[in-house]
């Protein structure tokens, strides 16, 4: 059989359909499945995926050679179905050419429109539209594109300017206007004269006059785009073969600027911001896709009832609305019914809310798009949900449907879009924690708290935080540090509580001591408004309005849908009541890590802290402990009490103790004053204490190990919380976790303190209570010799923020002053912080694993790290099987969802 190049669509009827996407790209797979089922579609066609591969075999003459009858025959087609003629000045057809891979590469390839342009069809086209204006602009539109991507004019480098661009530019600067669209006939007809004259500047060859000579040189083009620089690159990335190819297709272009009875517009099956069943959208009579860019014209709706809204937001009266703003309902009351009805069909075929884009050319309906519609993160969720009750998606389909990196919008609050358009950014640090905040600048934690008691929403701007700042960070709306990276402490605590926060915005200057800060040489007080974005990163200057979290029953019913199906439990990283509770909301089944440094810092405890600190001996310290004991035991119970029936993960002391000293003059002489010792005596132990970034140091269960009474303090603490909750019928599950094990004789050594704490303490109780000893792994030696630690740990929580600090050698506090290069040059291609390493620190992860059930196969393993709210990351978790991920609070619906995915995408 001879081989078929071509295949023709239009009418109704297509040569090929969706399951051809190998050979017609994904673009001509969907026109031709579109007119099958009964959208209007301008005709064309498209020209195979094997024809790309035969080009580069065996060179343009001969494709041509091979492609030319099926061409000319699929031209013919189209010109009977559009009953005009291509070339063919009096009644012209014009085509657009696009290229279509079986993958989507977004802006890899190039699209050329109204093709078959030439001066005499030019003069057919304003007699046909009336237009001439639009004609003209067609034209050099036309000879734009055409000489970019046909006859190679377009810059191949950043630095070097577009020929074409650079003559608009002089001629909008001689005509004295700042917008194309400000541009006169006389204007647009001396742009075409220029370029053509360009075109032969560079050349030596006039712009093809010839419609066929346009058409061949366009789909050559198409077919070399494959082998551009860009396309490889794309490939490369994204693991596409090259031998895939790219289909061309040849389409008839449409006119909604042909009159009264002509119109353009967009149109989605649903809302795209709420989600609401509701058809809608826009359209604007005798004109076209740019004018409704162009904001000249203001679109109207297309439903009536839409219309009644829109008059209503903008204060307009039914009367005069219906006269002066009819909607597409009461103006082409055929033609509605007819996009009604497509669209509704379209969005059964594809079971997802649709995004059609449709043009009116004399009364005739085409649509030139259909995709699935972008949407918002609650419409996202309703969207599903409702296609789910409505019998269109299977349960398994609505929980793919969710992007679990979306969620976050339903559950923090968002800035309000319009009030977003008008305001002024001022920098970019890293996305730290989710949602928006906006609120005057404060510089302390001291002041965030008086002001915020005093009712004034702050922001707390410093250039990093520390565990002093916990309640400045509480009380603010939202943080924003000049240095720090996704696992710093500013944003490991933001995520914890909630709250907004950029992190390693660098291109802060704070003076502490004039209380400024300086941003790109915008010089900001405290009491200055500033907004900030932790879902993108943004700061922006002034304030800018928010929109409050919008969780609701289809939430709600999706979280209860993901623990159908998913096996990897979510447990939450909170140390006080109040985040344990918000975590079992979210539908948390344990705790994961409960930092215990945070306990230490509200009122009489830092006292007792900075007393052990000071201490010189082990007599010392253990008399500033008993005073902290009482404060622990009762912290722990309302954590126990609030995961009644839920394990708890507890680990021991892990900062080093410089974090809980003060640094700066007026601390320590406070510190001095409460401890009746010299500000001398303050600083040299402060400056004894002192560590640098990455903090590897007197940490971990090194302190524990060096000072036994701190871990016997916490034991004693944890156990003896349980034992009076058990005596009030609380269901207590505690882990004891031992921080930055890396000898299996650390741990222990460690594990004895704790089990002779216990037993002490069970005997002078007379009860017991069940509890297990295990460790984090977030040292690679840790990681290395999992099956000797798994001899002593009865569990493993893996911490993937240091053992990613520790495997890539990268300060988790510094990693913000390259990143952004690192980022930008590909040589990461996300943060690591943030994302799992799922080759290197991932693989330690999975070996770690592996050896400690070797040795004990009922090893219970999870992570804590922050990678555990991460969607990819959880995946991984689920895939080589560990038990549980740990995340902060909010981020545990997102990780159950992921994990439900986790299931879903393995059944594939
Ligand atoms: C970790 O290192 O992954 C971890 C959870 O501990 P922290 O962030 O407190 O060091
Ligand atoms: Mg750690």
């Amino acid at each position: 059989m001879e081989t078929k190049r071509v295949y023709t669509f239009g009418n109704g009827k297509a040569e090929g359909k969706a399951d051809l996407r190998n050979l017609l790209g994904g673009k001509g797979a969907n026109l031709a499945e579109m007119n099958l089922i009964g959208v209007p579609v301008p005709p064309g066609f498209t020209i195979t995926t094997d024809v790309c591969n035969e080009y580069f075999r065996i060179g343009k003459d001969q494709v041509v050679e091979l492609l030319r009858p099926e061409v000319e025959q699929a031209l013919k087609h189209v010109e009977i179905l559009m009953n005009s003629k291509f070339g063919d000045p009096e009644n012209p057809l014009l085509v657009s050419v696009r290229s279509g891979a079986r993958a989507s590469m977004p802006g890899m390839m190039d699209t050329i429109l109204n093709l078959g342009l030439n001066d005499e069809v030019l003069e057919g086209i304003i007699r046909k539209t009336g237009n001439e204006r639009f004609a003209w602009d067609s034209y050099r539109r036309f000879v734009q594109m055409y000489g970019d991507v046909v006859l190679g004019l377009k810059p191949t480098s950043k630095e070097d300017i577009d020929p074409f661009e650079k003559i608009i530019e002089d001629v909008k600067h001689e005509a004295g206007v700042h917008l194309d669209s400000e541009l006169s006939v006389a204007h647009l007809k001396d742009l075409v004269k220029r370029f053509k004259a360009a075109v032969k500047e560079e050349t030596g060859q006039d712009f093809p006059t010839s419609p066929e000579e346009q058409l061949w040189g366009a789909i050559m083009a198409v077919f070399n785009s494959w082998m551009n620089e860009r396309a490889i690159l794309y490939r490369r990335m994204e693991g596409i073969p090259a031998e895939w190819g790219t289909a061309v297709n040849v389409q008839a272009m449409v006119f909604g600027n042909m009159g009264e009875n002509s119109a353009t517009g967009v149109c989605f099956s649903r809302d795209a911001a709420n989600g609401e069943k509701l058809f809608n959208g826009e359209y604007l009579i005798n004109a076209q896709g740019e004018d409704v860019v162009a904001g000249i014209r203001t679109p109207q709706q297309i439903t009536k009832i839409g219309s009644q809204r829109w008059a209503e937001r903008a204060g307009i009266s039914e009367a005069e609305r219906a006269d002066k703003y009819p909607s597409m309902e009461e103006a082409m009351p055929e033609i509605y019914k007819q996009l009604d009805e497509i669209q509704h069909n379209l969005e059964m075929h594809y079971r997802d809310m649709q995004d059609m884009e449709y043009t009116v050319q004399e009364g005739k309906l085409w649509f030139l798009q259909t995709r699935n519609g972008k949407r918002t993160g609650k419409a996202m969720v309703k969207i599903a949900m409702d296609l789910m009750r409505e019998g269109l998606i299977t349960e398994k389909e609505a929980l793919k449907r969710i992007d679990p990196n979306k969620l976050d919008e339903l559950l923090h609050p968002v800035f309000d879009h319009t009030s977003l358009l008008s305001a002024h950014l001022l920098t970019k640090g890293l996305p730290a924690s989710p949602g928006a905040a906006s609120g005057q600048i404060v510089f302390f934690s001291d002041d965030a708290a008086e002001q915020h008691a005093g009712g004034k929403n702050v922001v707390l701007v410093r250039i990093e935080t520390s565990p002093e700042d916990l309640a400045g960070m509480s009380a603010a709306e939202g943080i924003l540090t000049a240095r720090g990276g996704m696992t710093s402490h500013a944003a490991v605590v933001a995520r914890g509580m909630g709250k907004c926060c950029v992190s390693g915005a660098g291109s802060l200057l704070i003076d502490y001591k004039k209380r400024t800060v300086e941003i790109d040489g915008k010089l900001l007080h405290e009491g200055d408004f500033i907004s900030i974005d932790g879902s993108t990163g943004k700061v922006y200057e002034g304030s800018v309005e928010t929109r409050a979290a919008e969780m609701d029953n289809d939430f709600r019913e999706l979280m209860e849908l993901t623990d159908k199906y998913a096996k990897l439990k979510v447990r939450t990283n909170a140390d006080t009541p109040h985040d344990a509770a918000i975590a079992r909301g979210f539908g948390a089944v344990g705790i994961g890590l409960c930092r215990t440094e945070h306990m230490f810092f509200e009122g009489e405890k830092i006292r007792a802290m900075r007393e052990m600190i000071l201490s010189e001996n082990a007599e010392g310290r253990v008399k500033a402990l008993d005073k902290i004991l009482p404060f622990q035991e009762k912290d722990f119970k309302g954590i126990f009490r609030a995961m009644d029936g839920y394990p708890v993960t507890v680990r021991l002391l892990d900062p080093p103790l410089h974090e809980f000293v003060p640094h700066d003059e007026k601390g320590q002489e406070e510190m001095a004053q409460a401890m009746g010792v010299s500000v001398h005596t303050i600083r040299q132990r402060v400056e004894s204490l002192c560590e640098h970034n990455p903090m590897l140091g007197h940490r971990g269960c090194r302190l524990g190990n060096t000072y036994p009474e701190i871990t016997e303090m916490q034991t004693r603490a944890i156990l003896g919380a349980c034992l009076e909750l058990q005596a009030e019928g609380v269901k207590c599950l505690p882990e004891i976790m031992v921080p930055l094990t890396g000898i299996l004789y650390e741990f222990q050594a460690q594990e004895t303190v704790i089990r002779e704490t216990a037993e002490k303490l069970f005997k002078e109780r007379g009860a017991s209570v069940d509890f297990k000893v295990g460790t984090m792994i977030e040292i690679p030696r840790a990681a290395l010799t999992a099956d000797r630690i798994a001899s002593s740990a009865e569990f493993f929580s893996f911490g993937t923020n240091d053992l990613t600090q520790m495997t890539f050698g990268y300060s988790r506090d510094d990693i913000a002053s390259f990143l952004p290069v690192y980022l930008d040059k590909k040589i990461l291609k996300v943060d690591p912080f943030q994302v799992l390493d799922q080759n290197g620190v991932g693989k330690l992860v999975r070996m770690a694993t592996d050896a400690g059930r070797s040795t004990r196969p009922d090893l219970k393993c999870g992570i804590c790290g922050e990678h555990g709210g991460e969607p990819s990351s959880v995946k991984f978790c689920h895939r080589i099987g560990l038990n549980y991920v740990s995340c902060s609070p909010f981020r545990v619906p997102i990780a159950r969802l992921a994990a439900a995915q986790a299931v879903l995408e393995e059944e594939k």
